[in-house]
């Protein structure tokens, strides 16, 4: 379907708008060029959260997790109570700590190096990824130092990679509707490309099915394709469908009720065939269901994420079943497909079983 040459802008929007059967030829040139790429093995990896708090200065509109100091459910998790989850990850065998908190009005740079510290103390060895671009930029205003200064001390803490989220849209007019607090689209870029120059690889993501256009996704993708040209530091593409239920931007009629079937199935396809520079595309059983992730993986995706113990951030949105999924389950699911499942670190090593 690209005909050899790299899909413009153009193309990628008209592929996003197919319907009807056309939605399955999309997929299905996705589906042989993810096997062209990476072959046939679908991975995850096992993986277990550690959201320290869920107090948080902002108040993104697509946002059902954060709460504000003195909320009945706001939560703050202290040395002791963060070392002990991630104990408990090393018991449960993960490879990969993720943490990601809300932006807690105490914290500084320094709040974030600890974190890191303490989850390296309770669970050495274990892969760290964690924080975002709006983390660092959080950290280094509050600490007075530069964003570059804030990512290079968080790998001096053990940071093994980033997480490529607070995307969402990577366009001004759309974020300044849904995240009006967080970092803009320059200084995100800005941000990410720093951190690969740090030789820290990050996750990419998108976040869609709220209000944005096709335009808007694409112009999206294009910033990330750019990104990847010049760094190489994305290990994936996770795309993430918007979870609308307990979120202020639905309730406040600013976005609609999410993506489609067709949509989601779309995103991950189009993103295969448009993303040329990035070799793993995610299909999130967390935010589109088993039965959907699982189709996405014809789709053109190759990974389902993790085993995601104690998921809450598309839990706090109205989501359910997002707190762990079983390999036997993701087995099921890839050898239902005729497909092997294979297990992978982070950074997309295999596992020997
Ligand atoms: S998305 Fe992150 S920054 Fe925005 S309100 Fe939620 S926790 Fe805070």
């Amino acid at each position: 379907m690209s005909g050899g040459h790299r899909l413009t802008e153009a193309e990628a929007a008209r592929l996003l708008e197919a319907t009807g059967r056309d939605v399955w030829a999309v997929a299905d040139c996705a589906d042989r060029l993810r096997q062209e790429r990476v072959g046939d093995a679908v991975t995850y990896v096992r993986n277990q959260n550690i959201n320290v708090t869920n107090i948080c200065v902002n108040a993104c509109g697509f946002c059902g997790f954060s709460r504000k100091e003195g909320d009945p459910d706001a939560y703050f998790f202290d040395q002791a109570k963060v070392q002990e989850k991630a104990a408990k990850a090393r018991e449960r065998n993960v490879t990969e700590i993720c943490t990601v908190s809300g932006l807690h009005p105490d914290f500084t740079g320094d709040s974030y190096v600890e974190i890191l510290t303490w989850i390296r103390e309770a669970a050495p060895g274990i892969h760290l990824h964690a924080s975002n671009p709006m983390e660092v930029a959080y950290g280094a205003r509050r600490s007075g130092i530069s964003t570059a200064e804030m990512a290079g001390r968080l790998k001096e803490a053990g940071l093994g990679s980033m997480c490529g989220t607070a995307a969402e849209v990577l366009v001004d007019s759309v974020r300044s509707v849904i995240c009006p607090g967080k970092v803009d689209t320059a200084t995100w870029e800005r941000i990410i490309r720093e951190v690969h120059a740090l030789g820290i690889p990050t996750t990419a993501t998108i976040m869609y099915g709220h209000r944005e256009t096709v335009a808007d996704r694409v112009r999206h993708l294009t910033i990330l394709r750019s990104i990847q040209d010049d760094t190489g530091g994305f290990t994936e593409f996770v795309p993430l469908s918007f979870i609308h239920m307990q979120t202020p931007l639905y309730r406040d009629g600013l976005a609609r009720a999410g993506a489609t079937g067709r949509e989601d199935l779309l995103m991950i396809a189009v993103a295969r065939l448009f993303l040329d520079n990035v070799p793993h595309i995610q299909s999130s059983w967390v935010k589109l269901g088993r039965k959907l992730a699982q189709l996405g993986l014809v789709a053109g995706a190759d990974d389902l994420g993790g085993t995601m113990y104690e998921e809450s951030i598309s839990r706090g949105a109205g989501a359910s079943d997002t707190e762990y999924l079983d390999p036997a389950e993701m087995e099921r699911m890839a050898a239902d497909l005729g497909r092997p499942l294979r297990q992978r670190t982070t950074l997309y090593e295999l596992v020997p079983s």
